[in-house]
């Protein structure tokens, strides 16, 4: 087993997603929510003829 407290910063490097994803802002993209048409921006690319919900409304769909 190694130890790798006094081994740098090499532990977010190469995580479980594959190197250079860990800093750096997300590529957001611009969307119009489907339930209040809103315009939002979410982290992944929309689908056209796939609902695209805002943060507020996602959060109702989800349950709370
Ligand atoms: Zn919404």
């Amino acid at each position: 087993m190694r130890d790798f407290d006094g081994d740098g910063p090499r532990r977010s490097f190469g995580g479980p997603r594959g190197p250079r994803r860990d800093f750096g802002p997300r590529e957001m993209h611009k969307a119009t929510c489907s339930e209040c048409s809103q315009e939002c921006e979410v982290p992944f690319k929309p689908t056209e003829g796939k609902p695209v919900y805002c943060k507020d409304c996602y959060k109702k769909k989800k349950g709370f």
